[in-house]
């Protein structure tokens, strides 16, 4: 069932460990099915170098498991959360990458000192501390990201998502990245800033000129 979505998460899941979003077993990602509403998720508490993409649940977008042995994601309600409530994503990233926590344990959302940000929607927000396992956190990344593709969740971590599961696993980098820069930047002093105006500008070249056509693959 959904081999390609699995494939994807699967091959999503790989890159938080070699871009050291995540350690042993921390983290999760999934992918919705927009055909089916169906959900792909990581099972708890599983060693990255065991995975394979058969490991993977399949669950209806009530959570009721439809394929899978193994326990689906403690952070399971908080994806299904943000599924119901935004139609317009079919990808989540979940880590405690470090630097970007750095932010979350100060309570201070990342600034947009890079262009990179820009790509993120701006300075990454910060949203209030909120209990694992229930429904807090998917409510609170709801009234809090806006239009951003990112957030960071005081004390916990951060949340990306996206249209597909692999632009949800590229933020998630690009978080981390830009929380690096700005760590150490701060150390220094006060950095530059990118201003809004900025921001939309780099956004609009990027939306014209970045990637390839899709005819040339
Ligand atoms: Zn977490």
């Amino acid at each position: 069932m959904l081999k390609e979505l699995k494939q994807e998460v699967y091959e999503s899941l790989m890159e938080l460990p070699k871009n050291r979003l995540v350690t042993m077993h921390s983290g999760t990602v999934s992918g919705r099915d927009p055909k089916t509403g169906h959900i792909v998720i990581k099972p708890t508490g599983f060693r990255y170098d065991l995975l394979t993409p058969n490991d993977l649940l399949v669950m209806d977008s009530k959570g009721n498991i439809l394929e899978g042995t193994l326990r689906p994601s403690s952070d399971t309600a908080t994806h299904l959360y943000l599924y119901e409530h935004r139609p317009d994503i079919n990808g989540i990233v979940h880590t405690h990458s470090p630097y970007a926590c750095i932010f979350a344990v100060l309570g201070r959302p990342i600034p947009a000192v890079m262009t990179s940000a820009a790509l993120l929607g701006g300075e990454v927000p910060i949203g209030e501390y909120a209990a694992v396992g229930g429904e807090d956190i998917g409510s609170e990344i709801v009234a809090k990201i806006g239009n951003n593709a990112a957030i960071i969740m005081k004390n916990h971590g951060v949340y990306t998502m996206a249209s597909t599961v692999w632009q949800a696993t590229i933020d998630a980098v690009e978080v981390e990245d830009l929380a690096k820069i700005a760590h150490f930047a701060m150390l220094h002093g006060a950095p530059n800033v990118l201003t809004d105006e900025q921001i939309s500008e780099f956004q609009n070249i990027y939306q014209t000129r970045y990637g390839q056509k899709p005819s040339e693959g």
